[in-house]
């Protein structure tokens, strides 16, 4: 099987990250991942830049650690791809799959309400996965499901407690979306637990990784991590 991380923030990007892009490539390459997708916060969460900067400035600034990630992907040996961690009053959602052309030429994104948001993307050929659902964090006043606007539930996510995932699962299935898994990778290689995504044979392109998600191919997983090695 061939692993995927799809939730993972680096430094400087995202505010809260803590390692560079290199380190967690590195990282993820020693532990025998294909691939990861680097999901950082965007202008409209904890963005590692000053959020009064001009909409521009703020997405080239965005795009730094993710350029910087297709220069690397070579040199370490892992597959780089990205998406975004977009937040709505704490209510998140990872995006997959449009260009920063995409973002540069749409600044009306901010502007819209979050449906408007989610269904505009999605119409221009995007993934959308509502991140850990049932999260319950001082930063989140409450719950919010976005069950007609995203395509995949992250039913495993490393920052839950176990019934929040659970919860998480039960919304998927009732309403008939995807399953997703992500660490929300904050530490690299500090990180205790990873969750991801395999599948049987490798993915070539973020078109390819949002086509087999939509047909329902992802194979969710979890592991334990101890001193940057995988333990079970
Ligand atoms: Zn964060
Ligand atoms: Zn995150």
């Amino acid at each position: 099987m061939y692993r995927y991380e799809t939730h993972l923030h680096s430094s400087p990007a995202s505010k809260c990250g803590r390692y560079s892009v290199r380190d967690n490539m590195e990282f993820y390459k020693e532990i025998g991942y294909d691939g990861i997708f680097l999901t950082n916060h965007f202008i409209d969460a904890n963005i590692g830049c000053d959020r009064t900067l001009p909409y521009e400035e703020q997405i080239e600034f965005f795009f730094r650690d993710i350029e910087e990630g297709e220069r690397l992907a070579d040199e370490v040996g892992i597959k780089f791809f990205w998406g975004i961690e977009s937040s709505y009053l704490g209510t998140d959602f990872l995006i997959y799959g449009l260009s920063k052309e995409w973002y540069l030429s749409h600044p009306e994104i901010m502007e819209v309400s979050r449906r408007d948001m989610l269904t505009m993307m999605a119409e221009n050929g995007a993934l959308i996965v509502q991140a850990h659902p049932f999260r319950e964090a001082s930063y989140i006043d409450h719950v919010r499901l976005f069950p007609y606007h995203v395509h995949a539930v992250e039913t495993d996510n490393c920052g839950n407690k176990d019934f929040q995932n659970e919860m998480a699962r039960l919304y998927a299935d009732t309403y008939k979306l995807h399953h997703s898994a992500g660490s929300d990778n904050h530490w690299a290689r500090y990180a205790t637990r990873l969750a991801g995504v395999e599948f049987e044979t490798p993915i070539d392109s973020v078109e390819d990784f949002i086509e087999r998600m939509k047909n329902g191919e992802a194979h969710t997983f979890t592991v334990n991590v101890e001193n940057g090695k995988i333990i079970n």
